[in-house]
């Protein structure tokens, strides 16, 4: 990576009688620009090409690879000088801008789509075989403050990273027995035909008879028995109407998919606002929605389509110590919602899911041996339940990385994912999602620790509505023939309401 900056500094008075002292300034100034990279990376700080006065400015040419870069390295510099020409000069620095920023990014492929997207920036973008370069032309000072560059650096390989992570095929890493299937009927439709579950006129939504609840209730207890309890995750109960300013924290969600949510808008607490709605649903006996596009505020909140959000928001903008983490709990209290759109189908996408989220904090050593501990304790679940199970490696959409190497080593994997066959149609169905974030949902919701120590989060998600789908698929819906531990904690299944039509 290579940033090629032409930079300018504007000072209250002429520079060329004081040319010695400023190139003793710079030259000074060496160490300060490579203060940060890490240790046997300096050549990838930043460096001054050349410089010159015209008049009361100075135009700086500088380089940087990764690591201290180029636009920062300018800033940096620009508070040596002003406080060093300050104190013996009495000159003030005025402005700081870059008529010129080149920035050359190595990439291994271009997928024509990522092209497509990268190309739709208002700068000059040359997409090469082997690199990007962004031509960036008249840079102000709160725009090189702001970060500007950095986060069009970031858009830029994340583009990239989501386009081949598409592309890559998930990784099959362990599998379960093989196993004998004699239902082969979709659950969903026997389910409908039973009234084990109903229509409602939500799209993507169902009502749940109490066969479904009592068989959800049972595996959900077994999943807290058999991974919550023994790992020593503690029950908490998380939000799940998720003001933006928080979503907006989690990496990849109201950024990477603000199609995929519920946002809710709250109305006015005044009786008066409603008036002429009241009044007309009264009249008409229809929901004026017009009326209520008006009245209502502006969005404010969504729905916990991750129901990990509020974890995060514990610890945001503070301080940690390592001595009292790892942090490990866990989140049976509700269901989260995605919107799908045209998406939804049965039972396998709905709008409105049950699932238990385990949410860690801790060192990065504890947070990859935590999650693979759940990851082992949630197969024994899946096999205790008679199920056929395979084990995924998969690149979430929020890491840039992915997967490095082949999977053998964890610490090395962002998430597995755990899949069931659905014998009908001989297709695997994601039951759980297993990840480790590193460092970056730390950084977004600015936690720290006390003595500056690396800390990392993660986070395993069980679906448990789809949990119960892949269940009924391989064992069908009688209750005598369905695994033991289910079996007893089920019981007797009372009949479903009946309706006639
Ligand atoms: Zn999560």
């Amino acid at each position: 990576m290579r940033f090629e900056l032409k930079g300018k500094l504007v000072f209250s008075g002429e520079l060329s009688r004081i040319k010695e002292d400023i190139d003793a300034v710079i030259k000074g100034a060496e160490p300060v620009l490579i203060k940060g990279a890490p240790k046997g990376k300096e050549t990838e700080a930043a460096k001054i090409i050349r410089w010159h006065i015209v008049g009361n400015e100075l135009e700086l040419e500088l380089e940087s690879g990764r690591y201290v870069r180029a636009h920062d390295a300018l800033l940096r510099l620009a508070k040596i000088l002003a406080t060093e020409l300050g104190k013996k000069h009495k000159l003030g620095l005025r402005g700081i801008s870059a008529r010129d920023y080149r920035i050359i990014l190595p990439i291994a492929e271009a997928p024509a789509k990522a092209v497509a997207e990268i190309k739709k920036l208002p700068h000059e973008v040359v997409v090469g075989d082997s690199s990007v370069e962004i031509h960036i032309k008249e840079l102000t000072e709160a725009e090189l403050r702001g970060r500007v560059v950095d986060r069009l650096v970031s858009m830029v390989e994340e583009t990239l990273a989501r386009a081949s992570a598409r592309a890559a095929e998930p990784m099959v890493v362990r599998e379960g027995p093989k196993r004998p299937h004699t239902f082969k009927k979709n659950p969903f439709d026997v389910a409908k035909k039973l009234g084990w579950i109903r229509d409602f006129p939500g799209r993507g939504q169902w009502i749940y008879e109490e066969p479904y609840a009592k068989l959800l209730q049972a595996i959900e207890d077994i999943i807290i028995e058999e991974v919550a309890r023994p790992l020593k995750f503690e029950e908490v109960m998380l939000p799940k109407l998720i003001p933006l300013e928080v979503m907006q924290r989690m990496p990849g969600y109201l950024d990477g998919v603000p199609e995929g949510m519920y946002y809710v808008s709250p109305p006015p607490r005044d009786p008066e606002a409603f008036k002429d709605f009241k009044q007309k649903l009264k009249l008409t006996k229809r929901v004026p929605v017009e009326d209520l596009k008006k009245i209502l505020k502006e969005p404010a909140y969504v729905l916990a389509p991750a129901q990990c959000e509020p974890f995060y928001e514990t610890f945001a903008f503070s301080h940690v110590r390592m001595e009292d983490l790892p942090v490990k709990q866990f989140d049976r209290s509700g269901w989260t919602y995605r919107w799908e759109g045209g998406g939804v189908e049965g039972l396998l996408r709905t709008q409105e899911f049950r699932r238990i989220e385990f949410v860690f904090l801790g060192s990065p050593e504890d947070v990859v041996s935590i999650r693979d501990a759940v990851v082992d304790q949630s197969i024994k679940v899946v096999d205790k339940l008679e199920m056929e199970w395979r084990l995924l490696v998969a690149t979430p959409f929020y890491m840039r990385e992915g997967v490095i190497g082949d999977g053998s080593d964890s610490s090395q994997v962002a998430t597995y994912d755990v899949e069931v066959l659905l014998p009908y149609n001989d297709s695997w169905l994601e039951i759980g999602s297993y990840n480790v974030h590193r460092n970056k949902f730390v950084e977004t919701f600015k936690i720290k620790e006390v003595k500056g120590r690396q800390v990392w989060t993660g986070c395993c998600g069980f679906g448990t509505s789809r949990w119960v789908v892949g269940f009924l698929a391989q064992h069908g819906f009688d209750p005598s023939r369905w695994p033991e531990p289910i079996r007893r904690r089920v019981g007797s299944l009372p009949p479903v309401p009946k309706v006639v039509e």
